[in-house]
């Protein structure tokens, strides 16, 4: 049976200015009614939609959900700018902070006359939100006009695991309400798009198509990425650099323990101050990349400023690996910022055809696609060739197939810090994989991406950032 939209009533009635006591008198009804609903306490006879659809001259099915395609649909044709891979914010969670913080913001800045706003969380948001700090940051961002919070635990049924409603009232009526998609790295999709989608600004969306082309123009990755991008796409990777070292630089000095009550120390200062009497080259060399990977994933537990690569939660990865790189070679910022394009294609590509979300397909999603742009950047780094570099990534994203989202008390700590360190370690190692194998390569990246999201899809529920299962259930 088609489910009755409750939101159709409202959306006619605020389009056509009626008001809830005018609809009521046309209809014969109270006006209380009207207000159930329009609110889906209740639902209206036959007679009445039928006296509705007359009223607001449209077909009665209008007030009916349409079937839906059960997954959001954010695969367009090419891709967006990859200044989107690194979006500048507050942590724990690019989906769970800096998502629900855009989608607030924009719905605020659309109701200027609102004195009071509602927002109600669903699936993963709802179930690990409070860990993740959602509700501080919906709050702050209403602020100072209050905001009600509800979480819906009970609700399965959505177009997406990070789904909100958010609503509107002024003097304690409805004047607006849409329901957000938080997608994954801070993205979101209204419902209906009533806002501009991102400009597509790449023709291609796959990585063999753009590898063909590069090797047909005779250019490396990053100067396609720079070709279709623009100078905007380089200032803006500076900016995100000078910010990616500033969080490694922060997390270094800082001592004491992470906020969230699983009264967790901050190690990255003891990791890199750390030295075996008879440290081996190699050894110092995991030390230290590690405790770069450690100061920004705990800058990222914080509530600091990170840079997402592609998330927050797996942002210590790519930065890690490019800061020790430049450290021990001297690498210019204009050389990180060609790696770091060619990264933000990886991602990209990953966001395009797959998913960069834990909700959606698990820490694969996220700790894999950033081990992947890591693998990507090194190799450009190193001068590789387009096919060395594709290994390079593709290495990195197969090894993290699998992988599950299950952060203890939904919080972005264990085994969120961790992580990172190991992927990043984990990316060095698909580079030199790679610089010496790639020629014996049986599968492409393109082939894991698909596997990827195929594989997040099986993954059953309580392993996408729900924290209902696996490490989750662990009682500290
Ligand atoms: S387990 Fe992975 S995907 Fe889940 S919150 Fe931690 S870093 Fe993100």
């Amino acid at each position: 049976m088609e489910k009755f939209r409750s939101q159709a009533i409202k959306e006619l009635r605020i389009q056509n200015k009626i008001s809830q006591k005018t609809l009521s008198e046309n209809l014969g009804i109270s006006n209380r009614a009207v207000s159930k609903w329009e609110n889906g306490l209740s639902q209206p006879s036959a007679k009445h939609i039928y006296c509705l659809s007359k009223i607001f001259n449209v077909p009665m099915d209008y007030f009916y959900e349409k079937p839906k395609n059960k997954s959001v649909n954010k695969a367009p044709k090419g891709m967006t700018s990859i200044t989107e891979i690194y979006k500048i914010g507050r942590g724990p969670s690019s989906s769970h902070t800096i998502g629900p913080e855009k989608a607030c913001k924009i719905f605020k800045e659309n109701n200027h006359a609102a004195n009071l706003f509602k927002v109600i969380l669903y699936g993963s948001l709802a179930k690990t939100g409070k860990g993740h700090g959602t509700d501080t940051v919906i709050k702050k961002t209403f602020s100072p006009i209050t905001c009600d919070i509800e979480f819906n635990f009970v609700d399965a049924d959505l177009p997406h695991p990070n789904t909100m409603q958010l609503i509107a009232y002024k003097n304690d009526l409805e004047i607006d309400r849409i329901r957000v998609f938080s997608v994954g790295g801070g993205n979101i999709v209204f419902e209906n798009a009533t806002v501009a989608p991102s400009k597509i600004i790449y023709q291609h969306n796959k990585f063999t198509d753009i590898a063909a082309y590069c090797k047909d123009k005779r250019i490396k990755l990053w100067e396609y990425v720079e070709a279709n991008e623009g100078d905007t796409c380089r200032r803006y990777l500076r900016k995100a650099w000078s910010m990616m070292k500033e969080s490694i630089e922060t997390g270094l000095e800082s001592d004491g323990t992470l906020p969230g009550g699983l009264e967790l120390q901050k190690k990255a200062k003891t990791l890199y101050n750390s030295q075996h009497i008879d440290e081996s080259p190699e050894t110092r060399e995991n030390r230290i990349v590690c405790s770069y990977a450690f100061a920004v994933s705990e800058q990222n537990a914080s509530g600091e400023t990170i840079v997402t690569a592609p998330t927050c939660g797996a942002a210590g990865v790519l930065p890690a690996v490019l800061y020790y790189q430049q450290q021990k070679n001297n690498f210019s910022d204009d050389q990180i910022i060609h790696a770091l394009m060619t990264a933000g294609l990886i991602g990209n590509l990953i966001k395009t055809n797959a998913s960069i979300s834990g909700a959606e397909c698990g820490c694969q999603a996220e700790i894999g696609s950033a081990c992947a742009m890591a693998a990507a950047a090194l190799a450009e780094l190193f001068g590789l060739s387009i096919d060395k570099i594709e290994y390079a990534a593709e290495i990195a994203i197969e090894h993290h197939l699998g992988l599950t989202c299950d952060p203890i008390c939904g919080l972005v700590q264990i085994p969120c810090i961790e992580r990172n360190a190991v992927a990043a370690m984990r990316a060095i190692n698909a580079v030199n994989l790679s610089s010496f194998l790639w020629s014996t390569r049986k599968i492409s990246l393109d082939n894991v991406i698909q596997t990827m999201k195929e594989t997040g899809h099986d993954l059953s529920s309580p392993y996408k950032e729900t924290s209902e299962a696996g490490l989750a259930k662990i009682k500290i």
